[in-house]
């Protein structure tokens, strides 16, 4: 691509030296105050930042695209181009241009992709951004996964089946992957498309990955972190720290531990769960609004939210923490004036994690270490509180903070309390920590005095009034007169500069003064960034203790988080226990009860299931009556139990539930090219060779993705199979607009039918929203159609059709009714049907199998 004629001046050729290293990436090449791109990079960056694309004439066929924008916006451009999926190269002039023989050296200095981007603006505070690192070796993945803004080093392995989970979790916005690796038509990399970086295989090896993790801790081995036998994770979060560090120059100083993703004593919500009971994510907007997370998280800090976020990925399994966390919620509920101290607390402090990550990258501000200071100090007001009362766990968080007084001590002996906002504006350090700097800037107060004396001498000398000493960067000092009073000028004054209306002058004086002040100038700064970093290696030194206050932090903002939500809704605390149990009184939805128009009331709902006696809840009702925000409710209830928060109800009774399953039906797809059916299909294989007796299975309207019978079939046969199979007894609600399937009653002992009531009301029905035992009567679905504002001449001629089909004249029921029927009427066909779903072994088909053998099952029954 490199044409040579373009080559032809010293910078192009410079640029082009170092541009074939960063090909695959855009080269933002530093020239003064500018940073310029060139050729294909200008024409890209010019699209995306929206700014003017020129030419560089570098003689004829020689023209090169150019442009640019200066230095100071950087931290406005960059994040666009990384966010429009580029990796960017920052190329630096790494050497002073005066100290220059030639052309100014100019070297990368870092390269920016959509994982490691942490300019403040882009990074919501409350959500992590992690870069990823996958190493597959047969069915099993290693997975590493990096947070650099924040320091927090995840590592982890999983069955390549469960992959799609684990990436849930961390939701990365890049992965790297070995460049042996053809990801394009790989399951997750579909899923997610995430921004893929390949590095070579070389440094997934688990010599050189293990080594780079021990040199980077400095540690013998890997087992204090309790990863020593992940061997594919060590592989994956190697390759990842040499990644960072060898190929984006990036600095990694500030982690201090690899935690392993461990699975086991939490709750497994896969990512179909988390999709259909809108946990982060809204179905209909893709937003935030009218989501789980949304309607729950009263975190006051950022860092609280983010733990908020990755205790709902991880809810607990372990009745004894359980009740410890919702136990010291409890202690807050009750004390809301301990609850309001502390969170008043937590308001005034900041980020310490990404403040950190920051002082690691170089690119702390004097604010950043006050706010580190300030922080820190706020933690014997929280641990006075927490020990004022007598409760074990309170005290245990107050005991859990480490001793960070002298770190706090010796930020505030250096800092002034309100220093400028960047080193360069000076009054950094405080007066008396550096003698030296003190005396510079006395001699700058008493130049100053001396400029203004100076100036009213020569007013006075020259007998011109108006005659000022004035300052610039170019030019340095001057003295300034009107062209009217030049003539005054002594000739020992040397003229500067001549400007429109006035005329600038130099003396032996004022230059003498200038060296000095130029040089104080410059000394301070000097000092004050000695000093400044010296702080911030101090701060590093000491990042251990810091971080874990940073985490108990979270953790009190977490938990106090829960403590004001139960207050503000009035959630009650839920108790827990082991059994296979889920008793609710009076519960409701907390987001669509927090939603709600003012005009109607959420009505709640009771439930009562026991895997023992009635196991599965068919819940019928009509479209719009209330069935899956029912379903819902459940599993957001059990969720928020489960980490330790009250719930929306008057009493609860949670039995732990294991894993957690949520289907919607006809899902759609479609986008991804696969067929609603096949995905739907797909989710619930999912669930029948993944469930236990311990999990909690909601299913609405699963079989609603392909035709009525086949439908039918499908959710008949998964409903036996739930209720049959010994190890599958997961408490199940499955929700279905298909009325037949309350027949079911009768032949599956632990299976119960409730309805949502409604009441007909002339030819319109009223929408009751409570729950009741007992099959419903019938669909209502053209009073729903009528509702949704269908043509009256539709309606009319559906209630028509409905009519003749009820009043069949050998008074058998037919269409929508019919499949429950039709078995139940030829006896051989139901053996038969019954026979070939008995012998089907489900763990051992795949999707596209089960298709077939549907098409099959349907063609005997039609
Ligand atoms: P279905 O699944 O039966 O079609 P939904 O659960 O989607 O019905 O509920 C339809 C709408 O009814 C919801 O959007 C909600 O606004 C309202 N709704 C559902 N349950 C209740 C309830 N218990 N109290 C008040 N309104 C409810
Ligand atoms: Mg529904």
């Amino acid at each position: 691509m490199i044409n040579k004629a373009q080559a032809n001046t010293p910078v192009m050729k410079q640029f082009f030296e170092i541009k074939v290293n960063y090909n695959d990436a855009i080269v933002l090449f530093r020239m003064g105050d500018f940073y310029e791109t060139f050729l294909e990079d200008a024409v890209i960056t010019s699209k995306i930042l929206g700014i003017v694309l020129t030419k560089r004439a570098n003689g004829k066929a020689a023209d090169v695209e150019l442009a640019g924008f200066p230095y100071h916006s950087l931290d406005t451009y960059l994040p666009k181009l990384v966010q429009a999926g580029y990796r960017v190269a920052i190329c630096e002039q790494t050497e002073d241009s005066q100290n220059a023989k030639g052309i100014v050296k100019r070297e990368v200095i870092e390269v920016v992709t959509p994982g490691t981007l942490t300019m403040d603006q882009t990074l919501n505070n409350k959500t992590n951004r992690y870069i990823g690192s996958l190493y597959t070796v047969g069915n099993k993945t290693g997975l590493a996964f990096l947070d650099s803004s924040t320091g927090e080093f995840n590592i982890g392995e999983c069955y390549h089946d469960d992959l799609n989970n684990s990436l849930f979790q961390f939701n990365p916005s890049e992965i790297v992957i070995s460049d042996k690796i053809v990801y394009s038509n790989l399951g997750w990399y579909k899923e997610f498309r995430p921004f893929i970086t390949q590095v070579d295989n070389q440094l997934f090896s688990y010599d050189v990955s293990y080594k780079a993790l021990i040199d980077h801790f400095k540690i013998k081995s890997l087992k204090s972190f309790g990863c020593e036998n992940l061997q594919l994770g060590i592989c994956s979060a190697g390759a990842l720290v040499q990644h960072l560090k060898i190929n984006l120059s990036a600095s990694l100083d500030h982690l201090c531990k690899l935690t392993p993703t461990v699975e086991e004593g939490f709750m497994g919500i896969d990512s179909f769960s988390l999709k259909n009971l809108e946990i982060f994510k809204s179905l209909s907007n893709q937003g935030e609004h009218g989501t789980f997370i949304n309607s729950i998280d009263e975190t006051i800090t950022a860092g609280g939210g983010r733990l908020l976020k990755k205790n709902i990925l991880k809810p607990l399994t372990n009745k004894r923490e359980i009740v410890n966390r919702l136990d010291t919620v409890e202690q807050f509920v009750k004390n809301p004036n301990l609850l309001q101290l502390i969170r008043e607390a937590l308001h005034d402090s900041f980020d310490l994690q990404r403040i950190l990550g920051k002082v690691n990258k170089s690119k702390a501000s004097p604010k950043d270490l006050i706010a580190t200071a300030s922080t820190l100090d706020l933690i014997p007001k929280w641990k006075k509180y927490l020990e004022s009362t007598t409760d074990n766990n309170l005290n245990n968080i107050s005991k859990s903070f480490y001793e960070t007084k002298l770190i706090v001590g010796k930020i505030y002996s250096m800092l002034n309390e309100k220093p400028s906002s960047h080193l360069s504006k000076g009054n950094v350090i405080k007066e008396g920590v550096d003698s030296e700097l003190d005396e510079l800037r006395n001699l700058m107060v008493s130049g100053k005095k001396w400029i203004s004396n100076y100036q009213n001498e020569l007013r006075q000398s020259l007998e011109i009034a108006k005659l000022k000493i004035g300052f610039n960067k170019v030019f340095g000092y001057f003295i300034e007169v009107t062209k009217i009073n030049q003539e005054k000028i002594p000739t020992t004054f040397t003229r500067k500069q001549t400007l429109v209306n006035s005329e600038r002058f130099i003396t032996d004086e004022l230059k003498e003064y200038e060296e000095k002040i130029l040089n104080a100038e410059s000394r301070i700064y000097n000092i004050e960034s000695l000093l400044f970093t010296q702080l911030c290696e101090f701060i590093l030194k000491n990042k251990e203790s810091i971080q874990n206050n940073a985490i108990v932090i979270n953790y009190l903002d977490f938990i106090t988080s829960l403590s004001f939500l139960a207050r503000k809704n009035g959630y009650v605390k839920p108790s827990i226990t082991e059994e296979t149990v889920i008793d609710i009184k009076k519960a409701r939805h907390p987001v669509v009860e927090s939603l709600i128009p003012s005009t109607e009331k959420f009505i709640p709902n009771d439930l009562s299931i026991d895997a023992n006696k009635n196991q599965i809840h068919l819940l019928t009702g009509p479209n719009m009556a209330g069935k899956s925000t029912y379903l819902r409710q459940t599993g957001l209830i059990v969720i928020l139990a489960q980490i330790g928060s009250f719930v929306p109800a008057h009493k609860a009774k949670i039995g732990i539930v294991d894993r957690l399953f949520t289907r919607v039906g006809a899902s759609d797809n479609l986008a991804a090219g696969e067929s609603t059916f096949l995905v739907e299909m797909n989710e619930v294989a999912n669930i029948l060779n993944n469930a236990t007796n311990r999990s909690l299975i909601l299913l609405d309207e699963i079989g609603r993705g392909t035709a009525t019978y086949d439908g039918l079939s499908i959710a008949m046969a998964i409903t036996e199979h739930i209720h049959d199979n010994v190890n599958t007894k997961a408490r199940t609600i499955f929700a279905t607009h298909y009325h037949e399937l309350t027949e079911l009653e009768k032949s599956l002992e632990n299976m119960e039918n409730y309805h949502v009531e409604v009441k007909e009301f002339k030819d319109s029905i009223i929408f009751l929203r409570s729950i009741k035992k007992g099959p419903g009567d019938r669909s209502y679905g053209i009073q729903v159609a009528k509702m949704a504002g269908l043509p009256d001449s539709v309606i009319d001629r559906a209630a028509n059709i409905l009519k003749r089909y009820i009043k069949q004249p050998n008074g058998k029921k037919l269409l929508l009714k019919d499949t429950a029927v039709k078995i139940t009427e030829n006896h051989q066909d139901e053996i038969n049907f019954k026979k070939k779903l008995k012998n089907l072994d489900i763990n051992k088909i795949t999707p596209l199998e089960a298709i077939k053998i549907l098409d099959e099952l349907k063609k005997d029954i039609d």
